[in-house]
């Protein structure tokens, strides 16, 4: 590989066009420490997402493409689901030998093409050499306005409960690739579709921050643990509980190639975890701003159930008329 302040240099060159345009960077990669105008009437998020090869990813499956695309993808979902706008990029890298610069060629093009895509500027970052694997920390600075951040503890007794697309694709993607299939990435089949949906996720970053301007949710998350485990934060965090009807969750076609019991398939998909879709409770009278903004964003919103006063289980099933404790467990990635 190339040497380390060679592997900067071109970061550096690859972020400045992005960095030229953003009026309140001032210093971007380059110097100790970046330096940024705090803008007037709006707050900072911050958030941070490590990724350790063999436990968050494998390399042996994986494009470098893709995943430079979820390193950051995962961290823009994290400020989509605060209903902010994301700004400013950091990442961290450990990397073993078995990373040469073909490796991060094609991984920063992943990057850098979210990246741009959604306005957002890498600023900084650190790198070593890690022996026992790959290790990618990635820092994500978003904004919204004063106060309007939506947090997980917002949920009134009352609130629907609406997602964002469909969940199960991710955990089927995963079980696929377990059991050997790989991506062909001339090939657009549902199998690929699966993986695809696993490796390389597509945060809803205009969606939330939508949601977050024009304040129309009580509470959201992003769904990376699976939809029971999240729904169950929001109820901790809000001190309520949730009843999922159980027909109306939005369930991937891609479910069916790993499971075709319904309810294997349904425990899956709401069980499975990485999905990236917003899972966020709002009252009823705001559902026909949700749909207008949904179309707008190209995101389709399906109401999942409702949010109840609290009781001894965090989460209630309804189906078939009776409404019955459920459990809020998720799902163990590579155990499963
Ligand atoms: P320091 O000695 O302060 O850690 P470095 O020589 O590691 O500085 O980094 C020099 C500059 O390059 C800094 O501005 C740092 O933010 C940036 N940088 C280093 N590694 C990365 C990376 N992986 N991604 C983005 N920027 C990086
Ligand atoms: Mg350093």
């Amino acid at each position: 590989m190339q040497s380390e302040l060679a592997f900067i240099d071109d970061l550096r060159a690859r972020a400045a066009g992005a960095a030229r345009q953003n009026a309140e960077l001032r210093h971007g990669i380059g110097d100790d420490a970046a330096v940024l105008r705090a803008a007037a009437n709006s707050e900072t998020l911050i958030t941070v997402d490590l990724l350790i090869e063999d436990v968050d990813f494998r390399l042996e499956y994986t494009p470098p493409r893709w995943l430079g695309h979820k390193a950051l993808a995962v961290s823009l979902s994290d400020i989509a689901a605060m209903g902010g706008r994301p700004r400013f990029s950091l990442l961290s890298l450990g990397i073993p030998r078995s990373c040469g610069t073909a490796f991060w060629e094609e991984f920063f093009d992943g990057y850098f093409a979210l990246a741009g895509e959604h306005g957002v500027t890498l600023i900084g970052g650190d790198t070593s050499s890690a022996p026992g694997g790959l290790a990618i920390d990635s820092i994500q600075l978003g904004e919204c306005r004063r106060g309007a951040a939506v947090l997980r503890s917002g949920a009134k007794a009352g609130d629907e409960i609406y997602i964002t697309g469909s969940i199960g694709a991710s955990a089927a993607g995963l079980r696929l690739l377990l059991g050997g299939k790989r991506v062909s990435e001339g090939e657009d089949d549902l199998t690929q579709q699966a993986l695809r949906k696993h490796l390389r996720p597509e945060p809803r970053v205009e969606f939330g921050r939508r949601i977050g301007e024009e304040q129309l949710a009580h509470a959201m998350i992003d769904v990376s643990d699976g939809l029971a485990r999240d729904l169950a934060h929001i109820c901790a965090e809000s001190g309520v509980s949730a009843e999922i009807d159980a027909s109306s969750v939005p369930i991937s076609p891609e479910v069916s190639l790993v499971e075709t019991d319904a309810e294997k398939a349904f425990e899956l998909a709401v069980r499975g975890g990485e999905d990236f879709e917003l899972l966020f409770t709002a009252t009823g009278a705001k559902a026909k701003e949700l749909v207008k903004i949904a179309g707008e964003t190209g995101v389709v919103v399906t109401r999942i159930g409702e949010v109840i006063e609290r009781s001894d289980s965090a989460l209630r099933l309804r189906r078939d008329g009776k409404s019955i404790p459920f459990a809020s467990r998720g799902f163990d990635h590579f155990a499963g």
